[in-house]
């Protein structure tokens, strides 16, 4: 029981460092792959089990650009992301948090705005260097 606790732990552990070394926003299946030439054992279930926790925990976010697959960033802070159309890469923004967004869309809440979320889409620089 002990140990398998601790095996667990560890894995979870490995699938964390796996996800602070990328700033590429990788799907479960990226991050099994890296996991595995350390854990050659670990399943694909079991990673998407312990990035849920994770999330959970968070220590990490979900990310869903609307592309049919959920992608994980261990940047828990609230950063803007671009996604680009033609490679798919998304990159994380170097730009300050508009935070007088959430005050001047306040009265169309009616509520309270805790937080927002900004996604910008188009081309890479690398893709655009390809043209
Ligand atoms: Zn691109
Ligand atoms: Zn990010």
């Amino acid at each position: 029981m002990e140990l398998s606790g601790t095996k667990r732990s560890k894995q979870r552990e490995k699938i964390f460092q796996v996800l602070k070394r990328t700033t590429s926003h990788p799907t479960a299946e990226w991050v099994y792959e890296r996991v595995r030439e350390h854990i050659p054992r670990i399943s694909l279930g079991t990673v998407y089990r312990n990035l849920h926790i994770l999330k959970e925990q968070g220590k990490i976010r979900e990310l869903d650009f609307g592309e049919g697959l959920r992608r994980y960033d261990a940047m828990v802070a609230q950063h803007y992301h671009f996604v680009c159309e033609q490679c798919g890469a998304v990159k994380d923004l170097d730009v300050p948090q508009q935070q007088d967004l959430n005050v001047r869309v306040q009265p169309a809440v009616g509520g309270h705005i805790r937080t927002h979320r900004l996604d910008f889409y188009g081309v890479c620089a690398d893709c655009m260097a390809k043209e």
